[in-house]
């Protein structure tokens, strides 16, 4: 397929080194292998069912089973789907491995909050980024261990994770959001003044939760499996 062609399909992101890595890819079983396994890894991370991956990428439950017992590769359209399923990049799974590089950058744990004091806005990056809005530069925030009596409530309630916090939601002082992150998962749970903390997430047995209180700032806890 030539290269131009890919470009022009998956759009700019697409480089040079994902085509190479693909090449390789094919032609190497041993990184088939190390991709079925990465996915494995990252879709039982995220609590899915081969059944729940496949319905995501529109495959058979099968072919998810194949492609992580290293006996079938995705094709490479496919590998962009599930990259975005997991939120990571195409080449940590072309190469099936988080190499030092990718970690640092692509590493949802290491994800950076902006928030514009001015109007709201949350904005991540998954590394450090030149980050403006309303004409502002803003720096990244740094999250700060809670307190044990500050840490929001998580309970176990039938297999999905909920949390919940008495944590003050008036106008003036309240937390905007709640986010997940792991090594290879992030998700963010909107908030809103005068409503109470609560809401349910899939179950998660490690990473953390990061939240941020328009007066107190960013706060995380450890998740710890109970
Ligand atoms: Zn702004
Ligand atoms: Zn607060």
């Amino acid at each position: 397929m030539p290269f131009l062609f890919l470009q022009q399909f998956y759009g700019a992101w697409i480089d040079a080194g994902i085509h190479i890595g693909y090449n390789r890819f094919r032609g190497d079983n041993m990184d088939q292998v190390r991709t079925g396994g990465l996915i494995r890894r990252f879709r039982t991370e995220m609590g899915l069912t081969q059944k729940e991956l496949a319905e995501r990428i529109n495959v058979s439950g099968k072919a998810v089973s194949k492609w992580e017992t290293g006996s079938g590769c995705p094709d490479i359209s496919l590998l962009s789907a599930l990259a975005e399923v997991f939120g990571t990049d195409i080449n940590v799974l072309l190469t099936g491995e988080i190499s030092r590089n990718e970690s640092e950058v692509g590493n949802m744990k290491k994800m950076k909050f902006y928030v514009c004091r001015k109007c709201g806005n949350i904005i991540t990056a998954s590394s450090d980024a030149a980050v403006t809005c309303c004409g502002n530069r803003l720096s990244a925030l740094e999250p700060v261990k809670a307190e044990e009596s500050e840490q929001l409530k998580v309970e176990d309630i039938g297999g999905e994770m909920f949390v919940s916090s008495d944590h003050c939601m008036t106008k003036e002082h309240y937390i905007s959001f709640v986010a997940y992150q792991s090594d290879s998962c992030f998700m963010m749970y909107r908030q809103y003044p005068e409503w109470n903390v609560q809401f349910t997430m899939p179950l998660f047995r490690t990473g953390r939760l990061v939240w941020y209180c328009t007066e107190c700032g960013l706060r995380y806890q450890e998740l710890r499996r109970k």
